[in-house]
């Protein structure tokens, strides 16, 4: 693929395994194994079958009518929303936890923003009866108390980050150092295309159900398996990247990437990593970063939990440079806004991570025939405190 992972582990220039010196043995025997693992026969069956079976996939295509005639091209809504756990990081949880039991763990480790990665976590090691610790900075931990509580509930540990701006970059750095403590029976379920390779390949392998399972279901409401845009909203971009995976080498697919502006790029609180970052090495890999002149991570800031990362997985940053994707940013007021507008257009309450793709819709102009996929990452239940106290219902 001319846009995936080389021999080394990099994605053009970005990429590869920059870890500390104890953590080699870890990500070396995830290097060696997960090919073989992923491509082994019964390890499909399983995972398959437990998308089908446990999260409810295929997640449906849905032609979203009002949104249609109000934006004048064809709109589709792939709806991860719906799956088991409320997104699409379900997908990667149960593909890493099969992983991790093939490799002989017994104990798991995730770190979460929103806390959708957490749940997603914690309901695979329930199902297949494994230790769970997660790691959640103490803001993200106040404002989506209801994943806190589910993830107890599942009988996981729910450990706070209480350095840097208390969110995902510091409970990211609380896990990496849990997995150096404990490198023989512990896996780290990392829940984006961040990290050292190979999690960005592994977790876009996993997230590409999403795309895999789009062109067949555009094929049979169009007659055409390929769109004229497709997007996704981007924190570490496990979603954008699952939505975009195998659309990669059609040219003819126009990829739109949404980052999150926060209270706007300039206002110094926000997350648009594209047009604030440069190249450097962010939580074991070459990326995109929002950084000082001296290579100090930049505190990101967006309303939505999930999309607060500074960041982005070394794969986008790879499409960004060479222009295979559009990278643009919505601010906290209009993801706000269109989250209003998606649910009374559609009665779809959207996770707000994914109201950003929704509103870049204002942005754009179609032709009447054009077939665009949004990818509904999640839905809005952990966020309906956040949308109260903004709309004052
Ligand atoms: C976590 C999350 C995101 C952002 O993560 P990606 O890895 O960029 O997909 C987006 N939407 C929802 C609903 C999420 O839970």
């Amino acid at each position: 693929m001319k846009y995936g992972v080389n021999e080394h582990g990099y994605y053009g220039d970005f990429g590869g395994a920059y870890i500390p010196e104890m953590l080699y043995p870890n990500v070396e025997e995830l290097r060696q194994q997960y090919v073989q693992i992923l491509n082994d026969p019964g390890f499909k069956a399983e995972f398959e079958q437990l998308l089908r079976d446990y999260v409810g996939r295929p997640s449906p295509l849905y032609p979203a009518k009002r949104y249609s005639e109000k934006y004048g091209a064809n709109i589709f809504f792939k709806r991860e929303d719906l799956n088991h756990t409320g997104s699409h990081k379900i997908n990667n949880a149960i593909g890493q936890i099969l992983l991790a039991r093939r490799l002989g763990k017994k104990r798991i480790i995730a770190e979460t923003g929103a806390g959708q990665h957490g749940v997603a976590t914690a309901t695979v090691c329930a199902l297949m009866g494994i230790e769970c610790v997660v790691y959640m900075g103490e803001v993200d931990m106040e404002r989506q108390a209801p994943n806190v509580s589910r993830m107890k509930m599942l009988g996981a540990k729910v450990v706070p980050a209480t350095s840097g701006s208390k969110t995902l970059k510091d409970a990211t750095n609380e896990a990496m150092r849990d997995w150096i403590n404990n490198p023989v029976d512990t896996h780290y379920i990392i829940g984006s295309v961040v990290g050292p390779y190979p999690y960005p390949e592994m977790v876009a392998q996993f997230q590409s159900i999403i795309s895999q399972e789009t062109k067949k279901q555009l094929l049979e409401h169009t007659g055409n398996e390929l769109p004229q845009y497709v997007m996704a909203c981007v924190g570490g971009g496990s979603n954008a990247m699952g939505m975009f995976y195998h659309f990669l080498d059609d040219e003819s697919v126009k990829l739109i990437a949404v980052e999150a502006a926060g209270q706007g790029v300039e206002s110094g609180h926000s997350a648009a990593t594209t047009f604030l970052g440069r190249e450097g090495v962010l939580h074991g890999s070459r990326t995109i970063l929002m950084q000082t002149d001296d290579g100090q991570v930049v505190e990101p800031y967006s309303i939505s939990a999930g999309l607060d990362y500074p960041g982005i997985g070394p794969q986008h940053a790879h499409l960004y440079k060479v222009h295979r994707a559009q990278y643009v940013s919505i601010t906290d007021d209009e993801a706000l806004q269109a989250g209003l507008l998606c649910s009374q257009l559609e009665g779809i309450i959207p996770a707000i991570e994914t109201a950003h793709a929704l509103a870049y819709l204002e942005k754009m102009t179609f032709k009447k025939d054009d077939n665009v996929v949004i990818c509904i990452s999640g839905r809005g239940d952990k966020d309906l405190s956040t949308y109260i106290k903004y709309f004052g219902y």
